[in-house]
């Protein structure tokens, strides 16, 4: 589904990724894990080309990707969710949905406002409450949610468990494992070890812009010495 090869990514003369390499198969929540700054943002705006690498590849269903202005990777089918929240603060729920509308892909079947409301059943109670009424952590579903509008066939996510309530983030498990038995693919970054345990089927560790990791959640548990040198626990 999506392969990432040899990425090296620069902001300025600053680089931040050396070499970053790994895959997403169809149907499957990768999660991007590492301490602050270990590259797992930029790694996720390389892939989607907001900040486009300097060396390396990124294939996506087989096509390169590299370096096509992100409107048409978005087009192609992936979905872009960032760590700050998108959400129009003055539009009701129902209408920051109807925005996202705007923009579906061609060839796939479009999310419904129902079947989004099925998935996040929070927002259903909120349809007619303005953005900025909304917890953070309701505002990180309604930025998933938009995102889905526009039928991405792989959800990128930043940091979905960071900084909202523990209920809200075990119904945000309960969403991405949601969209991955609908045959979504997932990548996400985190540095929540326990979330991604409950939601991924592989891990990709990140340190100082490299991968020192790639495995099963269950061989990483093999593996306690990784798991301490790379994230904090
Ligand atoms: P976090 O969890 O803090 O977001 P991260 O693993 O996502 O961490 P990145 O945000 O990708 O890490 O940052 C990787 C490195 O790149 C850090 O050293 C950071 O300071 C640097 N960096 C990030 N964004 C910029 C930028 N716009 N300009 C310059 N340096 C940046």
């Amino acid at each position: 589904m999506l392969s990432v090869s040899g990425l090296e990514t620069f902001y300025g003369r600053a680089q931040v990724l050396h070499g970053v390499s790994f895959d997403a198969r169809a149907g499957e929540v990768v999660a991007l894990l590492g301490r602050n700054g270990a590259g797992k943002t930029t790694t996720l705006k390389s892939v989607m080309q907001l900040v486009p690498p300097r060396r390396g590849r990124v294939t996506f269903r087989g096509q390169d990707i590299t370096r096509w202005p992100p409107h048409r990777v978005a087009k192609a089918g992936l979905g872009y969710v960032p760590e700050e929240r998108r959400i129009f603060t003055q539009l009701t729920v129902a209408e920051n949905l109807e925005v996202g509308r705007q923009r579906p892909r061609e060839g796939a079947a479009p999310w419904t406002e129902a079947a989004l409301f099925d998935l996040f059943p929070n927002l259903a109670e909120r349809r007619g409450n303005l953005g900025k009424a909304l917890s953070g952590g309701e505002q990180q579903m309604l930025t998933i949610a938009r995102t889905l509008m526009g039928n991405p066939s792989l959800v990128l996510l930043d940091e979905p468990s960071e900084g909202i309530a523990p209920v809200i983030v075990e119904q945000m498990a309960a969403a991405i494992l949601r969209l991955k038995s609908e045959g979504l693919t997932v990548l996400l970054s985190e540095q929540n070890l326990h979330f991604a345990h409950a939601v991924a089927d592989r891990a990709v560790i990140l340190e100082h812009g490299a991968v020192r990791f790639d495995g099963t959640l269950a061989e990483l548990d093999a593996q306690p010495q990784v798991r301490d040198a790379y994230l904090s626990v």
